[in-house]
């Protein structure tokens, strides 16, 4: 039988089948992934081969394939195993929630997330939650950063969770996709869930208040369908994506506007910091390219902020 994977707690999976039933399941001998040390070989959205095997007192499935990933979502541990596990796979779409205040997210976190995104072939959305709650300062700011975001190619929404503002143009991007929503703890991850689908009660926002208490966790995402034909991916504790382990010389190729000008830097190993005649240091004079992505990326060229410990890979 063929089916999805929606839940896993390590050692036991629940599979939907075609036929739209859930199966337990659990993994008979070894899988293994070329190049990393996982903790879980079968993850939440892994498409998966099981057959049916009776028990004693019930019918289990066994797993005994996973098609290749489109993508995956992993976290390495910090200790000294760096072990890997897999907290989600075959993603669609990631949308990203900002807010202004109440919590400020800045720029270099939005950018981070857009790499890792585009490093790995997910589309990346950004919607601008709270719109509601803003002084006309503040929605200037917003429109700003819009401009900003869209004149790159990202696709970026001004919602609001509370009032419902525009979550019709949420789900249409979430219809016949798998959706993974992320943003600091407060940006409105669970209204904004409760308004697309109000009987869904995810743990998003319990797990990361627990985070913050500095309780260690193990939380595992889960896959739930929506009544609008769209699956999405909880990921409890969550709040982003961080470093991926991109070589230095490849960082360039994930923000799209530099991408697109780097074959006309004089080096074509260029890192368009010190180097003569950088195409991308030419259109940051014109204004062409936005100064608040050029610090970012210098940030992310350095690897300061360590904390973040949230990858994507792509097989
Ligand atoms: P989460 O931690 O990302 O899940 O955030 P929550 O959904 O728990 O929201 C955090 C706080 O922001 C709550 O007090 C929400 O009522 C509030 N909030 C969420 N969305 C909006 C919105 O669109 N407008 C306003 N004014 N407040 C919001
Ligand atoms: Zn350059």
């Amino acid at each position: 039988m063929k089916g999805i994977v929606y839940k896993s707690t390590g050692s036991w999976y629940t599979v939907k089948a075609e036929d739209g039933k859930f199966y337990n399941c659990r993994i008979k001998g070894k899988f293994r992934i070329k190049g990393i040390k996982n903790t879980n070989p079968v993850a939440v959205g892994d498409y998966v081969e099981f057959d049916l095997e009776e028990n004693i007192d019930e019918v289990i499935g066994v797993i005994k394939h996973i098609e290749e990933r489109e993508n995956y979502i992993i976290r390495k541990s910090v200790n000294l195993s760096k072990q890997t596990h897999i907290i989600a796979a075959n993603i669609d779409v990631a949308f990203l929630l900002v807010t202004l205040n109440n919590p400020p997210t800045f720029t270099t976190f939005i950018d981070r997330f857009l790499v890792t995104a585009e490093a790995y072939g997910i589309k990346a959305v950004l919607l601008f939650n709270k719109v509601d709650a803003y002084s006309q300062e503040e929605k200037d700011e917003i429109l700003y950063l819009m401009a900003m975001y869209r004149e790159i190619g990202y696709t970026c929404i001004p919602i609001s969770a509370k009032s419902g503002k525009n979550i019709d143009k949420v789900k249409e991007l979430m219809i016949d996709n798998t959706s993974l929503f992320s943003g600091h703890s407060g940006v409105g991850k669970s209204t904004l869930i409760n308004q697309l689908e109000p009987s869904l009660d995810l743990k998003t926002s319990a797990i990361s208040e627990q985070h913050l208490q500095g309780q260690h966790t193990t939380t595992f995402a889960e896959m739930f369908d929506l009544s609008f034909h769209a699956r999405i991916i909880d990921t409890p504790g969550i709040k982003g994506f961080g470093i991926v382990e991109i070589e230095k010389e490849e960082l360039g190729d994930y923000f799209p506007e530099f991408l697109e000008r780097k074959s006309e830097c004089k080096f074509n190993n260029c890192l368009h910091v010190e180097e003569p005649k950088c195409a991308i240091k030419e259109a940051l004079d014109e204004d062409e390219i936005s100064w608040s992505r050029y610090k970012s990326y210098l940030q992310m060229l350095e690897g300061e902020d360590e904390h973040y410990r949230v990858d994507i890979y792509k097989e």
